[in-house]
């Protein structure tokens, strides 16, 4: 079987290695020159969202689909951190902070919480009273209730060093790696087609940029690319990561003190002229936060912003559109965690291996539906 993945991202070395292993002719189109990096922070120049993310790997599933996908996920990133010294995960609990005037969210903070502990994931809610010794190094002043989730992680030196480390399994598997191709992809009711060359099966998982590749073959996806934003900072701190719902920020450790990030902007922005810099208001606001909670007073050495995926019910687009064409994409602020389990999912589905995930299938939605962007990390 020959297939095309298009986008090296995250998904697309994951979905393009386990195809491989599994026996298919695999060829990979990433317009970036490089797959995957080493780097702490994203280089300047580059767009995928993979060398953009904050590598925070914090899942709480609140369905059985999505807490599969978590635990499969968090498996396959401690696996190949055992494995490739150039990538590791550093096991570390994410502590939920809402206020103690948000009353609405606190119930959904209970409620997603015992979904989540139905599925199996190992988080609680607690007084933030009882987490105080635990946490010496947070400020709990005006929180009214915490939720620990104890199995996460963050990626270091970087997001890009798992595509780094996934793409040379990838090669080594046989993967024929074409990068700096810009490609298109056409489908003429034959079968899927790269820039005019037909394969048996075509994975699109190029991100926020997915609908422009799809461009050609007319198939519209019910999809909006969204800037999200980070920065990292010299607050030397080693703490849980943190999400602190009411600032709209997440913090955690980081090679050169502390990442924050969340900076959601929620409207659609074209992905091919977006601001890739940190806007002030974010940088404002997320060292103040980082401040209050944790007495650091550092500024920023670096921020920037990258492109998130939306669709109208938050879940992500995975599976066929179009015989032998499939697409990946649509992850809502979380791709990087999850990209291990949809990567292998996608990769079993071409192969003919595995039912596609009902809720994730692309053609769940009545045409193409108005929606407005949420941002993932809203409770
Ligand atoms: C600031 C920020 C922080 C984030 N933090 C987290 C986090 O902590 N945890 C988390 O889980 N997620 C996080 N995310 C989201 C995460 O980055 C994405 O969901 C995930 O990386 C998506 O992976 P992907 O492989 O689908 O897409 P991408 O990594 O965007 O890969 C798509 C690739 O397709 C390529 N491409 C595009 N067009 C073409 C074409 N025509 N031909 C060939 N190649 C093409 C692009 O160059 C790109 O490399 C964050 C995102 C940002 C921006």
């Amino acid at each position: 079987m020959r297939v095309a993945v298009v986008g090296g991202g995250a998904v697309g070395v994951t979905v393009a290695h386990d195809l491989a292993a599994g026996g298919a002719d695999v060829r990979l189109y990433e317009r970036d020159e490089e797959l995957g990096d080493d780097r702490t922070r994203p280089r300047d120049r580059i767009e995928g969202s993979s060398h953009r993310a904050a590598g925070v790997l914090a899942p709480r599933p609140t369905d059985g689909v999505g807490a599969e996908i978590a635990s499969r996920a968090l498996d396959r990133f401690e696996w190949l951190s055992d494995r490739d010294h150039r990538f590791s995960v550093h096991p570390t609990p994410q502590v939920t902070l809402v206020d103690a005037e948000a009353g609405g969210k606190q119930a959904a903070l209970r409620e997603q919480t015992d979904a989540a502990r139905e599925h199996g994931v190992d988080v609680a809610c607690h007084e933030p009273e009882a987490i105080a010794d635990r946490f010496p190094e947070l400020d709990l002043g005006g929180v009214g209730l915490t939720a620990v989730t104890e199995r996460a992680a963050y990626a270091t030196p970087g997001p890009g060093a798992y595509v780094a480390a996934m793409a040379d399994r990838a090669r080594d598997a046989g993967v024929d790696c074409w990068t700096g191709v810009e490609t298109s992809v056409s489908h003429r009711g034959d079968g899927p087609r790269v820039d005019g060359e037909r394969f048996d099966a075509v994975v699109v998982a190029a991100g926020g940029w997915t609908k422009r590749v799809l461009a050609p073959t007319g198939i519209q996806l019910p999809l909006k690319p969204y800037r999200v934003q980070a920065l990292v900072s010299g607050a030397d701190y080693d703490g849980p990561m943190v999400l602190d719902t009411e600032a709209g920020v997440y913090f955690r450790p980081h090679p050169a003190g502390l990442l924050a990030g969340d900076g959601t902007v929620p409207e659609e922005c074209d992905p091919d002229g977006w601001e890739p810099g940190g806007d002030d208001w974010f940088v404002d606001g997320a060292l103040d936060a980082v401040a209050n909670r944790t007495g650091h007073d550092a500024g920023a050495d670096a921020a920037w912003a990258g492109i998130a995926t939306a669709t109208p019910d938050g879940e992500p687009l995975l599976g066929e559109v179009e015989s032998g064409l499939h697409v990946a994409t649509g992850w809502q602020g979380h791709g990087f965690l999850r990209a291990p389990a949809t990567g292998e999912v996608l990769a079993a589905q071409v192969l003919g291996e595995r039912d596609p995930i009902e809720a994730y299938a692309p053609g769940r939605f009545e045409g193409v539906p108005e929606f407005a962007v949420e941002e993932g990390m809203s409770l």
